[in-house]
């Protein structure tokens, strides 16, 4: 069977000739209930041009079976013409109309057509996720964004349920206990933004309506679903509030009417990203339904997210890139837009930037310092370099820059141009060229030099600063430093300076600010010249650019006795972000990081910075810690949640994070004994509820002790034999510190296929925890002898999961490194998507034997 890659100069070759008119696309699935079922029914219908007649073509399609091939009413042998992942034709006229019937699989992957049973009652589930390239898992396609289309979609099914796709149905029909949906035509979309959910679905209905400039009126129905056995838990009013709050937003901003007729929102199980934006029928994860108390964190983060895919419709449904090597310019856009819409829309997350200072940022920091780093505007040869695409220079650096292109040409000037390339581009697909020439316009200025030095070139630039004093304390002079860091690159950055010092309360408060152009290795800050040395230096203030920052030694000292006294709460952010930033780098010591968190996390007020606090801290000791330290370090992160969480105001977020973090770091009796009088009822701690969600963390807690009985975890599951449940379920009992759980987990992801992706992360997730690295030491030689196999037999993005999630990252020695360089050495031609993860695995490994070099000495 041939590979089911396609590259970027097949897809231009495609696109040089064919232009497509439209597809009409019958699907089946009345058999989706039935698990022997395998496959369902899929017929196409495309009608394109081609403008070589004579010339060969081939559509894609992964199907189990073809029944029949037919071009122009010539029936073609399908055992000639397809060949597992494509249709062939051959003596192709002007005009064409081609039909293939074939037979495609349901998905457990989160690939095509995802199908799912509920266990609390029974129901199956449909939805189908395509990006980049998966529609050709569902119906035979020219599956490149650049061939748009109009879609029809015809869909058959039980007659229960409920069918969307991206346009409204016209027409319903029942026959035999099914009902056949009928879809109006959409706009010319690409095909990866095609979309059906199927099942019998819970849905909120709602009603948008706006009065356009021109006197119109444009009228959006809503539509918000989930799962029926999750239906006690659908916020809908909350997510269908932000929803209007965005379309106002956008609008106004956009000066586009939106044009895709509905928005549905559908939350899917087993879902494989945060959200996908096709137009019309949106798809997000289910796990943005809550079940249990979640912080307020969670609820921006969903806010985003809602955001992010609705600004899509823009950047991205509407103007679409060609290929993916410019998939930042929906990716970042969107990523920007999510966090700025939380603000201009006046949602009530008005903490989005601090979020995205200290979250996003980091994303994107960490994978800008891979040895597999890129540029913005990326080269993409083929399908497995865009499946890896989606990644944290794709999203949060293109996300940074493009703020720090608004702080460089104004807000004006930016969303002026964005109008443009709506109406200049709308249905169209563009290029990088494309985007500079509206900004051009708009701005007056030449972004060449720019785009050059902030999208055409990888890494990460070092802002330090450099301050002289007189004998009086007064400055005498102030530089900014700039290091290339793992590029060679230095950039012009705009950024503020903040000089901060005492107030009478001890609060450490901004006293100046100071804006102003940072261009090669030294600029010197003539404003801060004659004014009193302060006691922090902060580059970057307002977090304007996107760079690490560094500290001169006085503001690194105030920074360790006093950096939960920052007020502002951007600028301690930012404080938090850069000490860990010189952790990673081996600059500062795991034990000093550790030891910031535990003297102010307490005072944290911003739970998503707190959180983050507490995934930053375990992953410095389980990583960062020189090996004699480890267990010191961990007794102290339990101690410190512990002495925490009974600090904490009653029934509040910090709380709640606070119990979650115990759960993460409980190792001594004391701690254990606690998780279990959580679980037991015996012990309580005032306003905590101890709910589904935070039970199932206890029991993680007690499996990975070794301290939780099969009988036990299986009494839970009894009590939540929900989708949630199940895979929370199999983490424990892959979490648990023997040698058979971590067999049995391996053998469940490695031996067998059938898993849902669901399970295999759930797998995984348990076996793979730091802790139990002597038992999992085992695992590092079949992983490396494996990994070819895995990368040709499973989907890319179970593949993906698994040369991940096995890798033996726990195993902080040169031994492993050396592993990964005889496998990186000896597999100079296995793909090159599969060598990018082992690099960049190999690459954390290298930085985590580095800081814990720092912290032995
Ligand atoms: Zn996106």
């Amino acid at each position: 069977m041939p590979g089911k890659n396609l590259s970027r100069d097949e897809a231009q070759q495609r696109a040089s000739i064919l232009a497509v008119d439209g597809y009409r696309v019958r699907l089946d699935v009345t058999s989706a209930p039935d698990p022997a079922a395998a496959t369902f029914r899929s017929t196409t219908t495309v009608a394109f041009r081609c403008a070589e007649p004579g010339a060969t073509a081939f559509l894609d399609l992964l199907a189990p079976t073809v029944r029949s091939v037919t071009l122009n009413g010539r029936a073609l042998d399908p055992a000639t013409a397809f060949d597992g992942a494509r249709v062939h034709v051959d003596g192709l006229a002007a005009d064409n109309v081609l039909v293939v019937d074939a037979d495609c699989a349901y998905s457990r992957t989160g690939e095509g057509l995802h199908r799912f049973t509920d266990p609390v009652d029974g129901e199956t589930y449909l939805y189908t996720h395509y990006e980049p390239a998966d529609a050709r898992r569902v119906f035979a396609t020219f599956e490149q964004p650049d061939l748009k289309a109009p879609f029809s979609f015809t869909v058959t099914a039980p007659a229960a349920w409920d069918v969307r796709s991206n346009a409204v149905h016209t027409e319903v029909t029942d026959e035999d206990g099914a009902r056949t949906w009928e879809f109006a035509p959409t706009q010319p979309i690409s095909t990866y933004l095609t979309a059906v959910v199927a099942g019998p679905y819970h849905v909120v209905r709602d009603h948008y309506s706006r009065t356009l400039a021109d006197g119109t009126v444009l009228e959006i129905p809503l539509a918000a679903l989930c799962r029926r056995s999750l239906a006690p838990y659908f916020d809908a009013d909350e997510i269908l509030g932000v929803t209007k709050a965005g379309l106002d937003f956008f609008h106004e901003q956009f000066d586009y009417p939106y044009p895709f007729g509905k928005y549905d929102q559908a939350f899917v199980p087993e879902y494989n990203i945060g959200a996908m934006e096709n137009p019309g029928c949106v798809t997000f994860r289910e796990e943005f339904v809550f079940r249990s108390k979640v912080t307020d964190a969670a609820y921006e983060g969903r806010a985003n997210v809602i955001l992010h895919e609705m600004a899509h419709m823009w950047f991205g449904d509407l103007v679409t890139m060609r290929w993916w090597d410019d998939l930042w310019l929906k990716e970042s856009f969107a990523d920007f837009m999510g966090s700025y819409g939380l603000i201009g829309a006046r949602t009530r997350y008005t903490s989005a930037w601090v979020t995205f200072a200290n979250q996003r940022k980091a994303w994107a920091y960490r994978q800008d310092q891979f040895p597999t780093t890129h540029p913005i505007t990326a080269d993409i040869r083929d399908l497995e370099d865009a499946k890896l695409n989606f990644d944290g220079i794709t999203y949060a650096k293109g996300a940074s820059v493009l703020k720090q292109l608004v702080a460089y040409v104004g807000s004006e000037a930016f969303f002026e141009g964005a109008r443009r390339y709506f109406k200049r581009h709308a249905f169209g697909n563009t290029e990088l060229g494309d985007l500079l020439g509206v900004l051009e316009e708009t701005s007056g200025r030449d972004l060449t030099a720019w785009a050059a030095a902030w999208l055409q070139t990888a890494g990460v630039n070092s802002l330090t600063p450099q301050v002289t004093v007189d004998a009086e304390g007064r400055i005498t002079e102030l530089a900014v430093l700039q290091d290339a860091g793992n590029g060679d690159v230095l950039r012009p950055h705009r950024i503020a300076v903040g000089l901060y010092d005492r107030d009478a309360d001890g609060a450490l408060v901004r006293t100046d600010r100071i804006e102003l152009d940072v261009t090669g290795a030294v600029t010197v800050v003539h404003a801060a010249i004659g004014r009193p040395r302060p006691a922090l230096v902060l580059l970057n203030d307002d977090d304007l650019t996107y760079c690490k920052i560094r500290f001169d030694a006085e503001s690194l000292e105030t920074l360790r006795t006093g950096l939960g006294d920052i007020q502002d709460e951007l600028a301690r952010a930012l404080a938090w972000s850069a000490v860990w930033n010189l952790t990673r780098d081996g600059l500062m010591p795991a034990r000093d990081y550790v030891a910031l968190v535990l003297r102010f996390a307490g005072q944290e007020s911003n739970i998503g910075v707190l959180q983050s606090l507490h995934a930053q801290a375990k992953g410095a000791v389980d990583l960062f810690a020189a090996p004699a330290r480890r267990g010191e370090g961990g007794r102290q992160l339990a101690d410190g949640a512990l002495r925490e969480l009974r600090a904490a105001a009653p029934g509040s977020d910090h709380q709640l994070a606070w119990a979650r973090f115990l759960a993460q770091t409980a190792n001594g009796s004391e701690h254990l004994g606690l998780v279990r009088g959580l679980l037991a009822g015996t012990a309580r701690i005032d306003g905590l509820d101890v709910d589904q969600e935070l039970r199932w963390s206890l029991w993680l807690a007690l499996a990975a002790a070794g301290q939780a009985s099969d009988e036990e975890l299986a009494g839970e599951l009894e009590a939540d034999n929900t989708a949630s449940g199940r895979r929370q379920y199999t983490q424990c009992l892959a979490a648990r510190p023997t040698p058979e759980a971590k067999a049995a987990a391996w053998s469940a992801v490695i031996d067998s296929d059938e898993l849902p992706n669901a399970l295999v992360e759930a797998n995984i997730a348990g076996f793979a925890l730091p802790a139990h690295r002597d038992l999992t030491a085992l695992y590092a030689a079949p992983y490396f002898k494996l990994l070819e196999r895995v990368w040709s037999e499973r989907t890319i993005e179970i593949a993906m999961r698994i040369v991940g999630g096995f890798f033996p990252q726990a195993e902080v020695n040169e031994a492993t490194l050396a592993e990964a360089d005889t496998w990186l050495d000896g597999h100079p031609d296995a793909a090159p998507a599969l060598r990018r993860l082992v690099l960049e695995r190999r690459d954390d490994l290298a930085r985590a034997l580095r800081a814990q070099a720092c912290d032995g000495v």
